[in-house]
């Protein structure tokens, strides 16, 4: 079975259409559109992934300020990469952010690759964002498909499917490759992230306003938000545990990084045990107090990863290290100022309320 629509528009014609609409109404002033170059195009794009414009700018420009390019991210601590990486989500991001930069660094002297093949296998980089930095960056003939433009075509055409499913994608790649024009390549991919970021939106797009309008099919059949198909659904499973707010005397609470592989890998965490783990078994073992410690249970709430549904029960722990110091991957830090760590946003939060609640005591 083949996905491909039988109509396909002539490539001319769409470029001409949706490029007169990027000259009136295309967005021209986002930071990353200044002073383009291949590594601020390539920071926006693996920042956009899965985020919100608006939510990357303060992100983008706290980067680009710290780190102007390849060279200095490359030299950067990876601890100081997922401190300033802290609420953006999908760590593994900023970790193939950074193992990107090094690379570039090291094997192409600080100068990212303008092909789709090269850009493809550095570390953090698949077909769309490749696709993305050679036609932005590089005024490149290549095609993208991010969210916003499976979306736009999905529509345009009446691809049924969820786009995750390999014969979608592979309709919807071939539907992009036949639209990509040989010329305004920067301007085009732009517009294509516009449209679906701007017209086409998820929930009430915006067929008025868009140049594709007359051409659309999902529209013609009035059922645009019935595209692209929904991912099959499937429950996903629940993990309970609790997150301990170790304290010491002198107010300070215990983190510890996790691993660099799995969910908030090398960010700094709050100990975790199981639900129905003993908590005085727990720090008596681990010598952070001798009797049995005064326990706060806080409200439990739900934290949704990608996955799995975690569910969260803090719990304040008053303990006593008399000989236990921090040892390696571990830290006593002030929970009012915790330093440049990359810290888990539910971390994060739970590290905002114990400071406030230390400013109620004084
Ligand atoms: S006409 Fe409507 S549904 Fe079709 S591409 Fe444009 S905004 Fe999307």
């Amino acid at each position: 079975m083949s996905n491909l629509p039988s109509k396909l528009m002539d490539p001319k014609l769409f470029a001409k259409l949706v490029l007169a609409w990027y000259d009136t109404h295309g967005r021209k002033e986002l930071p990353w559109q200044q002073g383009i170059n291949p590594y601020r195009v390539w920071l926006s794009e693996i920042m956009l992934q899965q985020t919100q414009v608006a939510t990357v700018i303060p992100y983008f420009e706290t980067f680009t300020q710290k780190f102007p390019d390849v060279c200095s991210l490359a030299k950067a601590d990876i601890d100081e990469v997922l401190h300033l990486w802290t609420g953006l989500g999908y760590y593994a991001r900023a970790r193939n952010l950074h193992k990107c930069a090094q690379t570039v660094a090291e094997q192409y002297k600080g100068e990212f690759p303008g092909t789709v093949a090269e850009l493809e296998e550095l570390p953090g980089i698949g077909r769309s964002t490749a696709g993305a930095i050679a036609s932005i960056a590089f005024g490149q003939p290549a095609a993208i498909l991010d969210g916003n433009v499976k979306r736009v075509l999905a529509r345009l055409h009446a691809v049924e499917g969820w786009p995750g499913n390999s014969k979608v994608q592979q309709a919807l790649w071939q539907i992009a490759e036949h639209y990509t024009p040989n010329k305004r390549n920067p301007e085009y991919t732009q517009v294509m992230m516009d449209l679906g970021a701007t017209v086409c939106k998820r929930s009430k797009p915006l067929c008025e306003a868009c140049p594709l309008q007359d051409s659309c099919q999902a529209h013609g059949q009035g059922n645009p938000q019935d595209y692209p198909g929904k991912k099959p659904k499937k429950e996903k499973p629940v993990r309970a545990c609790q997150m301990l707010i170790l304290q010491n005397p002198a107010g300070e609470v215990l983190l510890q990084q996790r691993p660099n592989q799995g969910i908030w890998g090398g960010l700094w965490c709050l100990p975790e045990l199981a639900s129905d783990a003993n908590i005085a078994e727990h720090c008596i073992s681990q010598r952070l107090s001798e009797s049995e410690p005064a326990t706060e249970h806080w409200n439990s709430y739900r934290h949704t990863f990608s996955h799995y549904h975690l569910d969260i029960t803090p719990v304040l722990v008053q303990v006593n290290p008399k000989d236990k110091v921090a040892e390696a991957g571990e830290q006593w830090v002030n929970p009012a100022a915790p330093g440049e760590l990359g810290l888990a946003a539910p971390v994060k939060k739970l590290l905002e309320q114990i400071a406030a609640m230390h400013k109620q005591l004084l």
